[in-house]
Parts: structure tokens; C-alpha cells; sequence
């Protein structure tokens, strides 16, 4: 079926370490404890590249950034963003909007949001109102509430550009 829109989802989770550099969309949110990653570890960019990729049905990003490839090592994932979006321009798709949740403890995210928006938008070639970002707590309940880890949700939407 030639359909004009497709919806994608990602989901990412990443441990966390102390003497790590956490990076959330783009954005270093701490310094002091971040995540552990062979990239700049950013789930909330991995859950969003999933979520593009899953629209046009292109696999997931570990098929296409290989851990084991030297060439990611601290790679910033505003790179591979950008790529992905670059694979659905080359399939005639471009992005409608991306919505995304992170959940983690700490730090807080409302001072940050805006930034990474920006630079999720930028990124994505779309206007800072085509990306929507939330920010929860676990409550302290499981891994994400005990401090352990950061996990992200993304949806995307995608059209076939005329
Ligand atoms: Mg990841």
C-alpha cells in the first residue's frame, strides 16, 4: 500500500555511572554521573533514531551504528540523527513531528528542554513545534527510580514528500 504517512516508535535505556558525562538530546545535563555508552550514550536520540527508522521500516540504529565500529566511538548522536533522517530524505519521506519521553531521576529536565528541542529540531529539519519533549520521574520505583539507569520513548510521524 503507498501510503502518504507512517508512524514509528523507539524505545532506549542506558546505565548509568558515576565520572560519566550525561548528554540528552544534544544537551550535557550533568557531569558528574552520566550515562555509559560507546557513543555520548543520548537514549533520548537513540529512542527518537529508532522511532524514525522504525516509521520507514529501516531496521533499528544498532544495525545501522554498530557498537563494534570504531567510527561511533563518542560519537555525538546528533550526527546519527541527522543520518537517519538523511536515509528517509533519500526514500522520498521527510519528518511530520517527533514526540518523546525521558524518564530518570535526576537531574531535573525543564531547564534543558527547550535547548534540546531546538537541537532535536534542528537536526531533524523541522520547527522547534514539530518536536515535543516530557520529562517523569520513576517515582523511585525500579531501576530508573533507584538511580540505575535513563530510558527514553520516542513516536514519529513521517510523509511522503510530493
Ligand atoms: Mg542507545
Amino acid at each position: 500500500m503507498n501510503t502518504q504517512f507512517r508512524i514509528g516508535l523507539g524505545y532506549d535505556v542506558h546505565r548509568l555511572a558515576e565520572g560519566e558525562t550525561l548528554v540528552l538530546g544534544g544537551v550535557t545535563v550533568a557531569e558528574d554521573i552520566g550515562t555509559v555508552a560507546h557513543s555520548d550514550g543520548d537514549v533520548l536520540l537513540h529512542a527518537i533514531c529508532d522511532a524514525l527508522l522504525g516509521a520507514a521500516a529501516l531496521g533499528d540504529i544498532g544495525e545501522h551504528f554498530p557498537d563494534t565500529d570504531p567510527a561511533y566511538r563518542g560519537v555525538s548522536s546528533l550526527e546519527l540523527l541527522r543520518h537517519c533522517v538523511m536515509l528517509l530524505d533519500e526514500r522520498g519521506f521527510g519528518v511530520v513531528n517527533i514526540d518523546a519521553t525521558l524518564i530518570l531521576e535526576k537531574p531535573k529536565i525543564l531547564p534543558f528542554k527547550r535547548e534540546m528541542r531546538s537541537r532535536i529540531a534542528e537536526a531533524a529539519s523541522l520547527d522547534i513545534d514539530g518536536v515535543s519533549l516530557k520529562a517523569t520521574t520513576a517515582e523511585r520505583m525500579g531501576f530508573v527510580g533507584r538511580g540505575e539507569g535513563v530510558e527514553a520513548h520516542a513516536a514519529a510521524l513521517i510523509a511522503r514528500k510530493d
